[in-house]
């Protein structure tokens, strides 16, 4: 049987990345690894303690003192820690993601959390999903896709799903802090958002998830032959 692979999914923000990942990884008996919940922990930490983003010497004690892990509950739920304290619902807000956002673009963040994927990844097995996972953290990855959709229609779903939660929000202001946040993530200086070149390229606007996974998994199964993926 052939080793497990590296399945990494890259794009900008609500692309439905983390839909298609989790029940992708489901679907292959593989680990779901969000490696933007990471960000997003120690932004929430930096947010709590009053950390300035422009102290470089700030931000790299921050880094030394900060532990995040990622874990699994009894029901398979994953959970994100920030030094044990459990912040998976807290980090789920839109100033939490304009926040990992800006920390995100900070070199020492970068080079510690890219560390802990690559230590939680490399076994295989695995889907990753974040922004930089077939270009930085996985080059090698044995299935790479760049999950894209219109940002209209990423602005819709995004709202959508804040509204499910019972959020007052507006359509176009989520629209244009998407905007915002791809503008920040393509262009900052370390580990920007960009599509590996060896990267399938499927656009999801007006496909369902399913049309989605099937798509991943036909590409997993041609080009591996992975067993596991039917
Ligand atoms: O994917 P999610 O929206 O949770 O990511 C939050 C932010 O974390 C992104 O906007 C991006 O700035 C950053 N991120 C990153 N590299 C990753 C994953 C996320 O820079 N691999």
């Amino acid at each position: 049987m052939k080793k497990e692979l590296i399945v990494a999914i890259d794009g900008p923000s609500s692309a439905g990345k983390s839909t298609v990942g989790k029940l992708l990884a489901k679907r292959l008996g593989y680990i779901y690894i969000d490696t933007g919940a990471m960000y997003r922990a120690m932004g929430w930490k930096a947010v709590r303690d009053g950390i300035n983003l422009e102290d470089g010497r700030a931000i790299a004690r921050f880094c030394d003192e900060t532990m995040v892990d990622l874990s699994l509950n009894a029901g398979g739920k994953s959970h994100v820690l920030v030094d044990g304290i459990d912040v998976t619902e807290a980090i789920r807000t839109p100033e939490m993601s304009m926040m990992a956002s800006a920390i995100s673009a900070k070199q020492p963040v970068r080079e510690r959390l890219v560390e802990l994927q690559r230590s939680l990844g490399e076994k295989g097995g695995v889907v990753l999903e974040g922004r930089d996972v077939g270009t930085v953290i996985f080059p090698n990855a044995g299935a790479k896709f760049y999950l894209d959709a219109d940002v209209r229609e990423r602005g819709r779903r995004r709202w959508e799903e804040m509204r499910s939660k019972g959020e007052t929000v507006d359509l176009e202001e989520t629209i244009e802090a998407i905007r915002r946040r791809d503008h920040n993530d393509m262009n900052r200086d370390h580990s920007p958002l960009k599509k590996a070149d060896d990267a399938v390229l499927i656009d999801s606007t007006g496909l369902s998830v399913d049309e989605v996974i099937e798509k991943m998994a036909m590409v997993v199964r041609e080009r591996h032959g992975d067993p596991a993926c039917r």
